[in-house]
């Protein structure tokens, strides 16, 4: 099952105004349709065919993790009765990293509310409204901490259905930087629709600027943030919607606590950090946990920062990307403090 996304590329990579590439610099670019999105990777310097084995891995990663896929690691385990599964230590990898976010998120991400989010249509396109007994009925199944795994075994209870889809672009982002890395690539930006991952710097030495996609307007950006080595990750309620026969707009954030779209005051998370994955998967629970648990989350962690947009037109900046955010619309930016 494949799906364009509405806008894939939220987060816009911008040419640096007043700083230019050093002339001599090559540039290569591949284009990638692949997790329902348009991916974009480009990379300086020779990069030889590095490019083309990140397509390879990124298609294999696809397979591997896609819910909706028959033959997928994550499909055999949602329809294996309630029997072990083996996975790949990718599958493994995720697992850990989604367990670890549920745990400090307080449940906000869960990759089990699955059933939830196939109901109201976000899988297919075939958008809904489901009836309340309906959403109170699957969520009895949501329930992470019923699924087990090892290194190389997944076991998903015959009542429960998970999808990796809040992380596996991040992980997958993480992939690909190191096998550039690898490759002897020292510069490279990608882009892998809403997720934007760099590996070093610009050319020139100066740090890649990122746009931040406006919620209100996406097409249009909010402002940028200048990151070297970092991932910045939105999670935004304008990425995936439906608006209903009595103009209400539901998204495709789920709230495991109720089973409606999270709807706890913000529009938008973009959190930045080291690796794709953690930052994946917080976009999602903090867009969930919503503006205070977010911000109390974020002052016991040291890894990450973030950009909250509310639903009241606010901008909250974490200290620690501060004085590398660029606001370039017209609602006030507050600093939260640790
Ligand atoms: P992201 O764009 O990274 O925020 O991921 C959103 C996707 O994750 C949705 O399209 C769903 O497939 C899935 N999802 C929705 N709500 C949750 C949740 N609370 N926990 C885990 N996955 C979710
Ligand atoms: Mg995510």
């Amino acid at each position: 099952m494949k799906r364009a996304v509405l806008l894939s590329a939220l987060l816009l990579t911008l040419p640096l105004a007043g700083c230019s590439m050093r002339a001599d610099t090559q540039k290569t670019v591949k284009s990638v349709f692949a997790m329902d999105t348009y991916m974009e990777l480009t990379a300086y310097g020779e990069c030889g065919d590095a490019l083309d084995a990140a397509e390879d891995r990124i298609r294999a990663l696809e397979q591997m993790l896609s819910a909706t896929d028959a033959g997928s690691e994550i499909w055999a385990a949602n329809h294996a009765d309630g029997s072990a599964v083996p996975i790949s230590a990718d599958t493994a990898a995720i697992l850990r990293e989604a367990s670890a976010v549920h745990d400090m998120s307080g449940g906000a991400l869960s990759v089990s509310v699955y059933p939830v989010v196939q109901a109201w249509g976000f899988t297919t396109g075939t958008y809904r409204v489901p009836e309340d007994a309906e959403v109170k009925s699957l969520l009895q199944n949501v329930d992470d901490t019923r699924i087990s795994y090892t290194a190389d075994s997944l076991t998903v209870p015959a009542d429960m259905q998970i999808d990796l889809g809040a992380l596996a672009k991040g992980y997958t982002g993480d992939a690909v930087i190191s096998m550039l890395r690898d490759a002897g690539v020292t510069s490279a930006i990608l882009n892998l629709g809403g997720n934007v991952q760099a590996l070093g710097s610009k050319p020139d030495g100066s740090a890649w600027m990122v746009g931040i996609a406006h919620p209100f307007a996406p097409e249009k950006e909010l402002g940028t943030v200048r990151i070297t080595d970092c991932a910045a990750v939105t999670s935004g309620n304008y990425e995936r919607f439906f608006t209903d026969d009595s103009g209400v707009k539901h998204w495709h954030i789920i709230d495991p606590a109720d089973g409606y779209p999270a709807d706890n005051g913000l529009v938008s998370v973009t959190v930045i950090g080291r690796s794709g994955l953690h930052c994946d998967a917080l976009s999602t629970a903090l867009f969930v946990e919503g503006t205070e648990r977010a911000a109390a989350h974020w002052r016991k962690c040291a890894d990450f920062e973030m950009v909250l947009v509310t639903d009241g037109a606010e901008i909250y900046v974490t200290e620690g990307i501060a004085d590398v955010f660029t606001n370039q619309s017209d609602m006030p930016v507050k600093v939260l403090k640790k």
